[in-house]
């Protein structure tokens, strides 16, 4: 997934010195190589008065616009709106990209404490009736101003977005818009939150070394690691980190245990103590419902979809419904296969959630011979990165250099310059690997500065996110071969920032419908386990053998391998965000007899739970969608 924030009229970098900032980094002038934001000088203090100054800046500039005596024109309006905002930006782009992979305390402080204020702040310019005038007398014309296509689409852009958000209606209602939106903000910044801390919190703290002897070496030896870390004298710390929680189910045969870590995955946000999510879940889908009406919607996914490719939710349910029964019927096969591994082993009783992938993990073996932890050494994170560097070499001519001593937010980062195969300068790219307590859980790709060049050439700096396990002591970080398509996938956004060409930050790079911003990601994705590219960069991290072509051929026939299983868990959520999105009153429910219901309806099987299930974003949905349309691509 990516994360990017689509923000009104998100300007380009440039660098402005503001009066009385020289002692605030993020506000004066960035002298860094290539203009990275000097991170090693940015204290977590410097940000509410850095977003404080730069909002009352882009509130002048607005000013300006409204105030302008000239009649409206396209420079002096629309691309005067795109120039506006600068400082915002900046100090946005750096604060949320921190926030999202390395926050503490006092970034989730600041977070709860911005995000009412950003809301109330793009709802002044949003619902500013006399800005849109300006706007709308433009858009009336847009026949007749001999436009070329990015200007008549940045015009188009920009004038939906204040219809979009609510500028046509009337006093009443856009204070009630206003309250939603604060509240909307604050809200969703306190379900993250919770997620996290209730994420980082749980830990299954084992003592007998009996019940780690089957565990993979390195997933012990970093659980190890981990108990120290919390404060043990010794023994196993397990952690609801992907790295930690999914090879301990898989190959845990105690299964009290497995049980435990997964209620602990799937119980997060539902615990009913001070960080439960349940209420928030329901507040915020009865407030987008109620949004939703107030702008002539019949649903929050009439509304959010009308401006995506899928456009409504009728068809978001075709697409759905023609996958769900066969999945469905697939994992149910699945299922039955496990059930008869457990009955082999001599345990009589039906397969729970926290028994699938154990189970599915022998049926793998024994049939297909594939041992995933016997694939790891060919995936060593480094090497994973230099095969999608050699495929955006090989299909684009792309080269990265890696750059020393440049500013980071975490020393685990690794900065890379790219540039076209002429050598000219194309952008640079951050990419932070391993999972820690103040990184949010999954991948996701954002713009530190989107490239454009309505004022000068802005090259783009954009930076990848992951989850994937940290190198315990000197060894290495061996990630699975789905870790490697993940890294491929984020990279495929990073190369939809990079390679951006337009002259507006507005219409750069992944600022597309968000169904679309899957497509480069997906095609990325495919291109990892073909066996031409495989011998490429899977390599053993020890002797740097390439993988046999035995190991492929096994790779190639488990590929069909519990698919049932992963396609039903995430339409499972789909189905999910679709019915909280679905709702056509502002009506607050019991989550978890909703979400029962739902479910039930839907036949989904007891034993798989929905992925990400309390993450509720609608986001989700898109980004199965695009799933869904890639299983037709084939390269
Ligand atoms: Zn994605």
């Amino acid at each position: 997934m990516t994360l990017n924030p689509r923000v009104m009229f998100m300007p380009l970098l440039v660098l402005m010195a503001a009066c009385g900032t020289q002692e605030n980094p993020l506000l004066g002038e960035w002298d860094t190589p290539f203009g990275v934001p000097p991170f090693d000088q940015i204290e977590d203090s410097h940000y509410l008065p850095a977003f404080r100054t730069a909002m009352a800046e882009h509130k002048a500039e607005i000013d300006g616009i409204v105030g302008n005596p000239e009649l409206p024109d396209f420079g002096n309006s629309i691309e005067a709106l795109e120039r506006s905002g600068r400082a915002l930006t900046r100090v946005r782009n750096v604060f949320f990209a921190i926030e999202s992979a390395h926050s503490n305390d006092s970034i989730r402080e600041i977070a709860r404490t911005i995000a009412p204020e950003l809301s109330a702040h793009n709802d002044d310019i949003t619902l500013n009736r006399g800005l849109y005038e300006r706007v709308k007398a433009i858009y009336d014309q847009r026949n007749e101003l001999d436009l070329n296509p990015e200007e008549a689409k940045l015009l188009e852009e920009t004038h939906k977005t204040f219809v979009r958000s609510g500028v046509n209606l009337d006093d009443e209602a856009q204070a009630r818009l206003r309250q939603i939106n604060s509240e909307l903000a604050e809200l969703s910044q306190v379900f993250g939150q919770n997620l996290l801390k209730e994420t980082n919190e749980f830990e299954l703290y084992i003592e007998d070394a009996a019940d780690v002897r089957e565990l993979p070496p390195n997933l012990v030896a970093a659980a190890a690691e981990e108990a120290v870390r919390r404060g043990h004298e010794g023994g196993w710390s397990f952690t609801l980190a992907r790295p930690s929680i999914n090879p301990f189910l898989q190959h845990s045969p105690n299964r009290d245990l497995r049980r435990q870590i997964f209620m602990g995955y799937a119980m997060r946000g539902d615990n009913d103590n001070e960080a439960d999510n349940k209420a928030i879940l329901s507040r915020m889908a009865a407030l987008r419902a109620e949004r939703a009406k107030l702008m002539g919607y019949e649903t929050h996914a009439h509304y959010v979809l009308s401006d995506n490719m899928a456009e409504s939710p009728e068809r978001v349910y075709e697409f759905l419904d023609q996958i769900w029964r066969p999945a469905l019927r697939v994992a149910m096969e699945e299922r039955s296969a496990l059930q008869q591994m457990m009955d082999q082993d001599g345990i009589a009783d039906q397969l729970k959630g926290w028994d699938w992938r154990y189970y599915a993990e022998e049926v793998r073996q024994a049939r297909y011979d594939l041992d995933e932890e016997a694939l790891k050494p060919y995936f060593e994170v480094n090497a994973v990165r230099q095969g999608v560097f050699m495929i955006a070499n090989r299909l684009f001519g792309l080269t990265f250099t890696e750059l020393e001593g440049m500013p980071t937010w975490h020393p685990d980062q690794q900065v890379f310059e790219v540039k076209e195969a002429n050598g000219t300068h194309v952008g640079i790219l951050y990419m932070d690997f391993f999972t820690r307590d103040s990184k949010q859980g999954g991948a996701w790709m954002n713009d530190l500065r989107a490239q454009s060049r309505l004022d000068g050439e802005v090259k783009p700096i954009v930076t990848t996110n992951f989850n994937f396990p940290p190198p315990a002591g000197e060894g290495p970080s061996l990630i699975t071969f789905d870790n490697a398509k993940t890294l491929a996938h984020e990279f495929g956004h990073a190369l939809h920032g990079l390679l951006s060409d337009v002259t507006y930050e507005s219409l750069s790079g992944t600022n597309v419908p968000r169904d679309f911003v899957e497509f480069p990601s997906q095609i990325m994705e495919n291109w990892m386990g073909e066996p031409e590219v495989l011998r490429m960069y899977a390599k053993h991290y020890e002797t740097g053998e390439p993988i046999p072509d035995e190991l492929i051929e096994k790779v190639k026939a488990a590929g069909q391998f519990n698919q049932g299983f992963a396609t039903v868990e995430y339409m499972a959520a789909s189905y999910l965000d679709m019915a909280w999105h679905a709702l056509t009153e502002p009506e607050e429910k019991d989550v978890r007899s909703f979400e029962t219901a739902e479910m039930s309806r839907r036949g989904l099987i007891e034993e798989i739970i929905p992925r990400g299930q309390m993450t509720f974003k609608l986001e989700l949905l898109v980004w199965v969608l695009m799933k869904l349309f890639s299983h037709g691509i084939k390269i």
